[in-house]
């Protein structure tokens, strides 16, 4: 099947190649459902999105929706980016300072940086599992949190040794 592009003629015989009424070239016209189908979706989906056309009561309405439609197109892809990028600055810090404490354990700085980590990780941890959307890192939170909360221990663990051991020591 052909079908000629100015005066939307269709022709049967496939060696054909102008039109008839104009001298146009004819182009191949696809006889599967295929395309027509597909070229259908894309309008149906928009629509189901324009959930709420009653927020905007206008007399140019169609115009403007025309216009409204990208946008609230885009909201959806954006918002979900805003979930990914949830603040996390908590949870991060308390993960640094978990690990700093560990590495400064030696010179009692476990305690203080051990503490810090405890109490961000506490808030980081609280903050993500009371609102998810604004901020993540609950994992970080926790491993900051056990991160500190045994080098805290461990430096009280070390300063009680060491006193006992200069008690008995001395
Ligand atoms: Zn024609």
């Amino acid at each position: 099947m052909k079908h000629c592009p100015r005066c939307n003629q269709r022709y049967e015989d496939q060696d054909l190649n102008f039109c008839l009424n104009d001298g146009e070239l004819l182009q191949e016209l696809e006889t599967s459902d295929a395309p027509p189908t597909l070229f259908m979706d894309p309008p149906r989906t928009t629509r189901e999105n324009w959930a709420e056309p009653q927020s905007v009561p206008t007399s140019q309405g169609q115009q403007i929706y025309g216009y409204q439609q990208p946008q609230q197109m885009y909201q959806p892809p954006m918002s979900a980016m805003a979930n990914t990028v949830a603040d996390s600055t908590m949870p991060t810090i308390s993960l640094i300072l978990g690990i700093s404490s560990w590495v400064l354990m030696c010179c009692y700085l476990g305690f203080p940086l051990g503490a810090a980590a405890l109490i961000t990780g506490f808030i980081g941890y609280s903050r993500s599992s009371k609102d998810p959307q604004r901020y993540g890192g609950g994992s970080m939170a926790i491993i900051g949190m056990v991160l500190g909360g045994i080098s805290l221990v461990l430096t009280i663990l070390f300063v009680i040794l060491g006193v006992f051991g200069q008690i008995i020591g001395g």
